[in-house]
């Protein structure tokens, strides 16, 4: 096992001095200071210990380990009654010594990790009243990993809004400086004027977009749900989608079943359905026809799929297009006003009602995002059980 500190286990500044498990003193069998032995735990410590997810160890007064949870054991820290982090024993032996309760950070690499290092923050404290004569000790280690992810997307996710920010209002910038140069020129003033009013609506989209995101992050599950007609979903969805439809060419068509209710956010769920609609046809040629689908899967499930025969996506790109800002062809994106953010909304808000959505695609005949959702329980099915529906393709599909 390789030990590596980082950010240090603090060992001599951090902490206050209060042992945790004075409350269960009475309860250590001591002999002339000394721990008697393998069952020498605080009463109540092993019921406390059964209920922490962190890892958990309690050394005795020889170092040997007395108690290790499931999780310290998982994580390779501990092996037969040995605390096998050097690190981790040392920094135990000087909280036995004065008592003072140590806490930090330490980044450890165990056979098991495939040689990953895996940071936690550790905590030590003298258990019970032995302090400074050789007792007890607790170390509790917390696998930061998923917090450190966390804060890294958080990070990635600033630094992206902060780039896509900076695109629009460089441009505005320049483009004023440009009519200032041009005020003798009528002509130009109007085109730069369009062109500033176009990235004017480029952050107007965006900030519309991120401002939907973190109300719908805020809402998983959705706060309160009513029944929603599909119908309604999609006729709404359509129509808001009509005029840029026409606008390139492409036929948007609805079939399949009808009366189908789920419980949900009517806004959110056009919001989702309109940004696939959307999609479909600004990455679909002239002549095209995008078909949304509604049906039953089973007793539980509705389907809404939105199918174009547009460019395809590439198989590499399947997996992360659900990700915030990530765009297969940033320039194609950015000329149809994308914002990148439209497929993350829309995985959000199919999550945030306890559905997933996937893709299926080929590059160059088309895509089709579908969106299953829990049925309100008692939908009603008609009679022709919804037939009239897109035929499965043979797909490499993603699920979200
Ligand atoms: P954008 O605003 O860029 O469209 P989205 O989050 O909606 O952002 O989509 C992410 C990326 O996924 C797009 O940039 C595009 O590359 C790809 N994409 C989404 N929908 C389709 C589709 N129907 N056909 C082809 N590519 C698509």
């Amino acid at each position: 096992m390789t030990v590596n500190t980082a950010g240090s286990v603090d060992a001599d500044t951090v902490g206050g001095n209060t042992a945790v498990g004075d409350v269960a003193a009475g309860g250590v069998a001591a002999t002339g200071g000394r721990l008697s032995g393998r069952a020498a735990l605080p009463p109540g410590v092993d019921s406390v210990l059964e209920v922490l997810s962190s890892s958990a160890v309690v050394l005795d007064h020889d170092d040997k380990v007395l108690r290790a949870s499931a999780a310290a054991r998982s994580f390779g820290l501990v092996d037969g009654d040995e605390l096998v982090v050097g690190e981790l024993v040392a920094l135990a032996r000087k909280v036995r010594r004065d008592g003072k309760v140590r806490e930090g950070e330490i980044e450890i690499s165990t056979s098991r990790s495939n040689g990953r290092t895996t940071s936690f923050a550790v905590r030590v404290a003298a258990l019970g009243p032995e302090v400074g004569h050789g007792g007890l000790v607790l170390l509790l280690a917390e696998d930061q990993t998923e917090s450190r992810r966390v804060e890294e997307v958080r990070r990635d996710f600033v630094a992206n809004i902060s780039h896509e920010l900076k695109t629009p209002v460089g441009a505005l910038a320049l483009l004023a400086e440009t009519v200032e140069d041009a005020v003798h020129d009528p002509e130009a003033v109007l085109r730069f004027a369009g062109r500033m009013r176009q990235e004017a609506s480029r952050l107007t989209h965006l900030v519309q977009d991120l401002i939907m995101l973190s109300r719908i992050q805020a809402a998983e599950p959705v706060p309160d749900p009513s029944p929603i007609e599909l119908d309604v979903v999609v006729a709404e969805a359509l129509d808001r989608c009509r005029e840029k439809a026409n606008a390139h060419g492409i036929e948007l068509a609805a079939s399949g079943e009808h009366g189908l209710v789920i419980m949900g956010d009517e806004d959110l769920l056009v919001t989702a359905l309109r940004n696939l609609l959307e999609n479909a046809v600004a990455y679909s040629p002239e002549k095209t026809r995008v078909l949304v689908s509604t049906r039953r899967v089973g007793a539980n499930t509705a389907e809404v799929s939105v199918a174009d025969q547009g460019i395809g996506i590439p198989e590499r790109d399947l997996e992360r297009i659900f990700e915030r800002f990530y765009r297969v062809d940033p320039a194609r994106s950015r000329a149809t006003g994308g914002t990148g953010l439209g497929l993350a909304i829309a995985k959000h808000v199919t999550q945030a009602h306890g559905g997933r959505i996937t893709v299926w695609s080929k590059e160059g005949a088309g895509s089709t995002f579908t969106l299953r959702l829990p049925l309100r329980s008692s939908s009603s099915v008609p009679p022709d059980g919804g037939a009239d529906h897109a035929k499965a393709r043979p797909a490499r599909e993603t699920v979200k």
